[in-house]
């Protein structure tokens, strides 16, 4: 028999649980903890071998501080985002939006820069401290009912099965129709001195996305994402190399990865089958911001699991807290994204005009997810 908060590496006895989550990434960690904290038996599956690796991201989150203006009726974000030293590469001050020009507009902005691995490694620590089990080199092939089947055959079964498998989650492919933009992207880590400014790039050179330079201790995260659709035939490659090419120093690491950059889907819950963190589209669009917006979601999931298998609640009070929660910024971000992209397209000179001190606080209002007129 599996002991509680243990992993359990592909030997589990046990095949009936509460609560099955799939994908132990920020949503399903998450999820996981606020489940085994309302003393309900889950258990994680993950294909990976050691969550988190190899790293898929940028790495940059805002501070709580930040996340409070940002998010503003998120409650106890500081229970749900706790952050070890050993996490945390860099503290940023200052974010730069960049136009094609080179000539940055300045925000003060709180930010953390992570170590990814890690993080993703101290949430799974935390869930299996309030008693999740995981199960890890496991991937899942299929869901059916309460069942869930694993590529190798094995077979689990739970009243509530959640999807966390990020974008490309096997419970979102097979039970929801809606379709998710994607948008893929590539990144590097290079060793050097970059200073202490998060630097978002737009136009040209990332067409319908972004690209970054976000600096770390001793190095920076650098990575271009584009919307195929607007780059014209050139792919994803030469657009990476040509912005990694700005920059100097030695390349230790390589990744790429995919985001869902249309926002949150309609409905993230059917029969006893929910869906979180990517899998149903929270990263905002308007900046790529996924971690801890995966993290707000699994928490109110959590949270409503067990209220469902408690005293019966409905699990659609997890889309319904979803909404209360985030929805006016998901919204605005939806919108930001939508209008962003059409401007995005003009020349770089256009772009170029528009980034002014003039526009300077509605360009932030955008990027951070408000209306970005007062009234509109
Ligand atoms: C290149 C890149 C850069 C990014 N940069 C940033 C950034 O700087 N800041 C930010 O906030 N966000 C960033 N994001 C977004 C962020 O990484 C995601 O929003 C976040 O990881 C979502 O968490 P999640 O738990 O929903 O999914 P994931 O972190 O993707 O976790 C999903 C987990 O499910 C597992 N899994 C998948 N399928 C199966 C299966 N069939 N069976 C078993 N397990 C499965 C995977 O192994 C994985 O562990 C970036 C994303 C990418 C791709």
């Amino acid at each position: 028999m599996v002991e509680r908060g243990e992993s359990t590496q592909g030997e589990s006895e046990r095949t009936d649980w509460d609560v099955i989550v799939i994908g132990g990434g920020p949503a399903g960690s998450t999820a996981a903890r606020y489940v085994a904290e309302g003393g309900r038996d889950v258990l994680v599956i993950d294909g990976r071998e050691s969550i988190g690796s190899p790293l898929q991201c940028g790495e940059l989150v805002p501070t709580n501080d930040e996340m409070r203006r940002l998010c503003p009726d998120v409650p106890d974000l500081d229970d749900l985002l706790q952050t070890p030293e050993r996490a945390i590469s860099l503290r940023m001050s200052e974010m730069h939006l960049v136009p094609p020009s080179g000539k940055p507009l300045r925000y003060p902005f709180e930010g953390l820069m992570l170590n990814r691995v890690a993080h993703d490694e101290w949430l799974v620590e935390l869930a299996k401290s309030k008693g999740a089990e995981y199960l890890t080199s496991a991937r899942v092939e299929s869901v059916e009912g309460e069942r869930v089947v694993l590529r190798d055959g094995r077979e689990f079964s739970a009243r509530v099965i959640v999807g966390a498998g990020g974008h490309n989650d096997p419970l979102r492919r097979s039970h929801w129709n809606e379709s998710s933009l994607k948008i893929p992207v590539k990144f590097v880590l290079m060793n050097g001195d970059f200073g202490d400014a998060v630097e978002l790039h737009f136009g040209g050179m990332a067409p319908g996305g972004y690209a970054w330079m976000f600096p770390k201790s001793g190095g920076a995260n650098i990575g271009v994402g584009i919307q195929n659709k607007f780059a014209k035939g050139r792919s994803l490659n030469l657009f990476t190399e040509d912005f990694v090419g700005r920059y100097s120093g030695e390349i230790t690491f390589t990744g790429a990865g995919s985001l869902p950059m249309s926002g949150t889907i309609d409905s993230f819950v059917k029969g006893n089958h929910l869906l979180v963190g990517d899998a149903a589209g929270m990263v905002l669009p308007s900046n790529g911001a996924g971690i801890t917006i995966a993290m707000i979601g699994g928490r109110i999931a959590g949270k409503a699991i067990v209220a469902h298998l408690d005293s019966g609640a409905s699990l659609h009070e997890y889309e319904a807290e979803w909404k209360r929660q985030m929805g006016a910024v998901m919204r605005n971000s939806k919108r930001s994204f939508r209008i962003g992209s059409w401007i995005m397209r003009l020349p770089d000179w256009v772009l170029n005009l528009a980034f002014n001190p003039l526009t300077k606080p509605f360009v932030w209002r955008f990027v951070t997810c408000r209306k970005p007129f007062f009234i509109y």
